[in-house]
C-alpha cells in the first residue's frame, strides 16, 4: 500500500548525510510511482511532484543536517494540502438543519446517516433520521433498525412519495424540537437520470444545510468521477469517504478535493456504528507516511473513556502495578473503542497484540479472573499449571482460556511499559 511503498523510500533516504540533486530526483520518483499506483487522480499527481520537486530541491533541503527529514516534511505539507489542510467541519445553520446524504448504491448512505446521528446525538444535539430512499423497501427497514439501535426516531412510510416523507419529517422535527434532520435518499447502482431529478426535488424541498455525497474509497478515480458529477447537478458541500479501514489505496482521498474543490469532511472508518471520524486532512497525511495517527486516538480515547478511571489505571501502570484486575477494567474501558487490534494500528510502532473482545470472551475473562486469589491477580506469576487447572475448575473454562488471557495480559503489560517509556505516553491521557 502506499503508506508502506512512502515509508521504503523515506528509509532508503534517511541515513545518507548528504542528499544529492539526484537523491531527491530518484525518491520523488518512488513517490510519483507510489501516488500513481495508489490510484490518485494523475492532475493531482503531477502537481504534487513539481510543488515537492520544487521546495526539496531548494537550498534548504540540500545543506539540511536533516535531508531525510526536510524531505519528509516536505512530502507531508503537501499531502496535507491537496487533501485541504484542515478539517472543515459542518455548517448548520438552520433550525431543524436538514443533511441530505446522497450517493451510489451501496456506497454507505445509510450506514452514514445512523453514524452521524449518533455523533451529533453526542456532541448534544438532538437529531432525527429520515428514511427517504424508496427506492428498496429494505432501505427503510435498516434505517429503521439502525434508529433502533442509537435510540433516534426514524420517519419513515412506505406509502409516500420521498418527497412527502420529507415534508412529513420537517413538520416532526418542528413540532418535537429537533434541530436536525438527516435524510437517507436512494441511490443506483450507476449515475442515473431518475435518480437525479428525484434528489434535485428533495433538495428543493428540503433546502439543506448539507449535501454529503457519500463515496466508497475502494472504488478508486470512479468515485471521484462519480462525485464530479453529482456536484456539478446538486452542488455539493462536501463528502464522506467511506470503508478507509479496506484496503483502498488512498486515490479518493488524495483525489476529491483537489479535482472536485469540495471537502471531505468526514471518513467511515468501520462498519460500526461507531466507525465515522471527522476528516483530518493532517493526520490521515501522518497515517500515509506511517507517522500513526495518535492524534485520532486521542480524540477518540477522550471522548469514549471515563477519564478518571483510566488516569488511576494509569498511575498503577507508571509504578508498574498493572495487575490482572487493572486488566480486567482496562480490557472494559478499551471495548468501548472498538477491538484493541484497531486501536493499536493507529499508534506508529506498536506491537500487534491480538486480543479479541466480544461479549462472551469478557465474560470470560471475568470469569477467569474472579477465580483467581488475590495473589494470583497480584502477581500472576504464581500461577502455575496445577493453579491453572483449579481457576478453569473454578470459572468453568478450561486451561487453554486460562494460558490464553494470561498471554494476553502479558501483551498489555509490556504495552503499558512502552508506553511508560514516553512513546505512547499522550494516547492514554497521563
Ligand atoms: P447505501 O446503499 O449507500 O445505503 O449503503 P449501506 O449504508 O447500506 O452500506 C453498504 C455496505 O457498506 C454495508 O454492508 C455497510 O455495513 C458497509 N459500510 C458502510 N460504511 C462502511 C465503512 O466505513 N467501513 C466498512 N468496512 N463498511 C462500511
Ligand atoms: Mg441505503
Amino acid at each position: 500500500n502506499l503508506q508502506e511503498k512512502l515509508s521504503r523510500v523515506f528509509k532508503n533516504l534517511s541515513g545518507r548525510g548528504k542528499i544529492t540533486e539526484k537523491n531527491v530526483k530518484d525518491a520523488i520518483r518512488e513517490v510519483k510511482l507510489s501516488l500513481l499506483e495508489a490510484d490518485v487522480n494523475y492532475k493531482v499527481v503531477k502537481e504534487f511532484v513539481d510543488h515537492v520537486l520544487q521546495k526539496a530541491l531548494g537550498e534548504e533541503v540540500l545543506r539540511s543536517l536533516t535531508p531525510d527529514q526536510q524531505f519528509i516534511k516536505i512530502v507531508r505539507d503537501e499531502l496535507v494540502r491537496i487533501m485541504g489542510e484542515k478539517n472543515e467541519p459542518l455548517r448548520l445553520v438552520h433550525r431543524p438543519a436538514p443533511i441530505m446524504m446522497v450517493g451510489l448504491q451501496g456506497s454507505g448512505k445509510t450506514t452514514t446517516c445512523a453514524k452521524l446521528a449518533k455523533l451529533l446525538k453526542k456532541e448534544g444535539r438532538n437529531p432525527l433520521l429520515v428514511a427517504a430512499d424508496l427506492y428498496r423497501p429494505a432501505a427503510v427497514d435498516q434505517l429503521v433498525k439502525l434508529g433502533n439501535q442509537i435510540g433516534i426516531n426514524v420517519v419513515h412510510d412506505y406509502n409516500k412519495t420521498p418527497v412527502e416523507i420529507v415534508k412529513e419529517a420537517v413538520d416532526v422535527a418542528e413540532s418535537t424540537g429537533k434541530d436536525i434532520l438527516i435524510v437517507d435518499t436512494a441511490g443506483r447502482l450507476h449515475i442515473d437520470e431518475e435518480m437525479m431529478k428525484e434528489l434535485e426535488e428533495i433538495k428543493k424541498i428540503l433546502n439543506p444545510d448539507e449535501i454529503l455525497l457519500v463515496v466508497d474509497a475502494m472504488m478508486g478515480q470512479d468515485a471521484v468521477n462519480t462525485a464530479k458529477v453529482f456536484d456539478e447537478r446538486l452542488d455539493l458541500t462536501g463528502f464522506v469517504v467511506t470503508k478507509m479501514d479496506g484496503d483502498a489505496r488512498g486515490g479518493v482521498i488524495l483525489s476529491i478535493k483537489y479535482v472536485t474543490g469540495k471537502p471531505v469532511k468526514f471518513i467511515g472508518t468501520s462498519e460500526k456504528i461507531d466507525g465515522l471520524e471527522p476528516f483530518h486532512p493532517d493526520r490521515i497525511a501522518n497515517r500515509i507516511l506511517g507517522m500513526g495517527d495518535v492524534l485520532s486516538l486521542i480524540e477518540k480515547v477522550e471522548k469514549e473513556l471515563d477519564q478518571e478511571k483510566m488516569k488511576k489505571s494509569a498511575e498503577k501502570f507508571l509504578k508498574a502495578e498493572f495487575t490482572l484486575e487493572d486488566f480486567k477494567e482496562q480490557l472494559q474501558e478499551m471495548k468501548k473503542l472498538g477491538p484493541l487490534s484497531s486501536i493499536l494500528e493507529m499508534l506508529p510502532g506498536a506491537p500487534k497484540v491480538d486480543v479479541e473482545m466480544s461479549e462472551k470472551e469478557l465474560k470470560k475473562i471475568e470469569a477467569i479472573i474472579n477465580s483467581m486469589t488475590i495473589e494470583e491477580r497480584r502477581n500472576p506469576g504464581i500461577i502455575n499449571a496445577s493453579r491453572k487447572r483449579r481457576i478453569a475448575r473454578g470459572s468453568g473454562t478450561t486451561v487453554q482460556d486460562v494460558n490464553k488471557l494470561l498471554k494476553s495480559y502479558e501483551q498489555m503489560k509490556a504495552l503499558m511499559k512502552r508506553m511508560k517509556k514516553g512513546r505512547f505516553k499522550i494516547p492514554f491521557g497521563f
